[in-house]
C-alpha cells in the first residue's frame, strides 16, 4: 500500500492518487503518468509525470479552497465618503 500524497489515504502501490484527486488531474497529465509507470517507473520521466499531476491537483484545490473562501468571507464594507467635509 502507498498513500495519496494529497489527502494521505491509503491507496495500492500502482495508484499515484486516490481515485478523487486522479480524478481531479488534467487528462494530457493523466497519460504521462500512466504510460511511464509501464515503461519507466520510479525513473526521471516518471517522477516527472507523477510530480505534474500532482501539483496540478494542488493547485486545482488551491483554487477551489480561495473561491469557498471567498464565498464565505464578508463583504468589505465600503468607506462612506461623505459629500461634504467633516472636519
Ligand atoms: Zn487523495
Amino acid at each position: 500500500m502507498s498513500r495519496c500524497p494529497i489527502c494521505q489515504l491509503e491507496i495500492p502501490a500502482r495508484m499515484l492518487l486516490c481515485l478523487t484527486h486522479w480524478s481531479l488531474v488534467p487528462f494530457p497529465l493523466r497519460e504521462p503518468v500512466q504510460y511511464f509507470a509501464r515503461t519507466r517507473k520510479g525513473g526521471p520521466s516518471h517522477r516527472k509525470a507523477c510530480r505534474q499531476a500532482i501539483d496540478a491537483v494542488e493547485k486545482i484545490l488551491e483554487a477551489r479552497q480561495k473561491e469557498i473562501e471567498a464565498k464565505a468571507a464578508p463583504k468589505p464594507v465600503r468607506e462612506t465618503t461623505l459629500p461634504y467635509r467633516d472636519d
